[in-house]
């Protein structure tokens, strides 16, 4: 894409009360968009990014078996009155409105309820489970507290994933399956070293839930970690009991501040009992159907991407990630050699399907270098006279700022794999 075409500007000043890093960082960098407080929208590179995150989840969750759909937001009150939380005494951030007929609806904090429901049509037979469905689908919460910037939000994307299982044994083997999923998720998508495996509360039927938390001073969370066993423990549950169960001394702990990227839960028959969600069995007995749900939130992962992995520059996006596979900067003015020559990298990187951003603007240098820092893809290629006269492009990496001139049939090389004959 052209630089010189996107409608987005990086900003200089943003409003003064935006205190969170991460939406300071992405306004700046235009990657969103501030609606009201709570509420964001994402630009160009901002969506370039979600999708990214997203796809990385779609592919995980593929691997696990989950079959991909897509709920409605619109909630009809019926449904969730069979499980009591309707009720604004036990639901206290639902946004509610009606139907012209006077009908009560609602919009959807989460899916447990309509999906419950729904797979009352499918399941008969103990030959239609286990079944795994998952959605990004966007959820609507009234959360008094909106001061995390897009790490919090009142309407955002969650990834859902619910598993419906014959017996209790086969819903914890493929809980099991979903921590694992999860880990490979978080290192995917940057995370890894920082998130930890969290015991949390686990509801009525699990002892403990676990929550993927991930280290970082703007994160709501307060965990204590272990760094041999590699996991932490929310200080919601934090207790002599649990530190005898999980077999760890208290002195061997750390607290961190951390946000809760993901988590997963057990939820025993709680949904399929209320919805009347059951199974007949080899020998025509009738059996209640097991469940789980796993959550993760990828505009909070977005943010915490934000928080932790920029410097007083900007954004230094992982690879998987990035909007971006290459920023190349051109710096000849236009008629110049440099230009000619930046175009027609471009036009060979496209070619090839290479994602790159081409900074072809008529601006300043130190302008183009700041937004480059500023917008965070992962290596930049500069085209200038003195980059020509020393032998091809400057390649710096944003991560590490190690530069490097190397000719520009390499830097075309490094981006399609092309080989010596190729004849590309
Ligand atoms: P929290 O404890 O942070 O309020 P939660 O326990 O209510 O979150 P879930 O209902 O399990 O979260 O939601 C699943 C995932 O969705 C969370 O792990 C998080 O990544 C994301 N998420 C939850 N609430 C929000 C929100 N208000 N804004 C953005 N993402 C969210
Ligand atoms: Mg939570």
């Amino acid at each position: 894409m052209r630089q010189s075409q996107l409608f987005t500007k990086t900003r200089k000043e943003i409003p003064s009360e935006e205190t969170a890093k991460n939406a300071q960082l992405l306004l700046r960098a235009g990657f969103i968009h501030k609606e009201i407080a709570g509420v964001y929208g994402f630009l160009p590179l901002g969506l370039k990014v979600l999708n990214n995150i997203v796809q990385v989840i779609r592919e995980e969750m593929n691997a696990i078996d989950g079959q991909e759909i897509s709920m409605t937001a619109l909630q009809d009150k019926a449904v969730w009155d069979k499980t009591d939380r309707w009720d604004d005494k036990n639901v206290d951030i639902w946004f509610k409105t009606k139907l012209k007929n006077d009908s009560a609806l609602g919009l959807s904090f989460t899916h447990e309820e309509p999906i419950t429901n729904m797979m009352t049509q499918f399941v008969r037979s103990y030959r239609d489970l286990p079944k795994f469905v998952y959605q990004f689908q966007t959820k609507f919460r009234n959360e008094t507290r909106a001061k995390s910037g897009i790490m919090r939000t009142r309407e955002f994307l969650m990834k859902d994933l619910y598993s419906f299982c014959h017996t209790q044994k086969e819903q914890d083997i493929y809980y099991d399956r979903v921590k694992n999923s999860y880990i490979k998720i978080f290192r995917r998508l940057g995370l890894g070293e920082k998130t930890y495996v969290t015991f949390a509360s686990g509801g009525t039927f699990s002892k403990y839930s676990h929550e993927f938390q991930t280290v970082c001073e703007a994160g709501e969370d307060e965990i204590y970690v272990h760094d041999e066993k590699n996991i932490a423990i929310n200080k919601e549950v934090m207790n002599p009991e649990v530190l005898k169960d999980l077999g760890i001394d208290e002195k061997d702990l750390h607290m961190e501040k951390a946000s809760e990227v993901g988590n997963i839960f057990s939820l025993g028959t709680r949904f399929s009992d209320a919805m009347g969600l059951s199974y007949t069995d080899e020998f025509g007995e009738k059996k209640p159907v097991w469940m789980g749900s796993y959550g993760i939130g990828p505009a909070r992962v977005m943010g915490v991407l934000a928080e932790t992995l920029s410097d007083d520059r900007g954004m230094i996006w992982p690879h998987e990630i990035a909007p971006f596979a290459l920023h190349l900067v051109s710096l000849g003015k236009e008629g110049s050699d440099a230009h000619k020559k930046a175009e027609e990298i471009y036009e060979e990187l496209r070619k090839h399907k290479v994602d790159i951003l081409f900074d072809d603007r008529e601006v300043g240098a130190g302008e183009k270098f700041a937004d480059s820092d500023l917008i965070g893809i992962p290596m930049r290629a500069v085209v200038s006279e003195k980059s020509l006269l020393a032998g091809g492009v400057e390649i710096k990496e944003r991560k590490s700022d190690k530069d490097e001139i190397i000719p520009i049939e390499q830097l075309i090389k490094m981006y399609t794999n092309c080989c010596d004959d190729c004849n590309h």
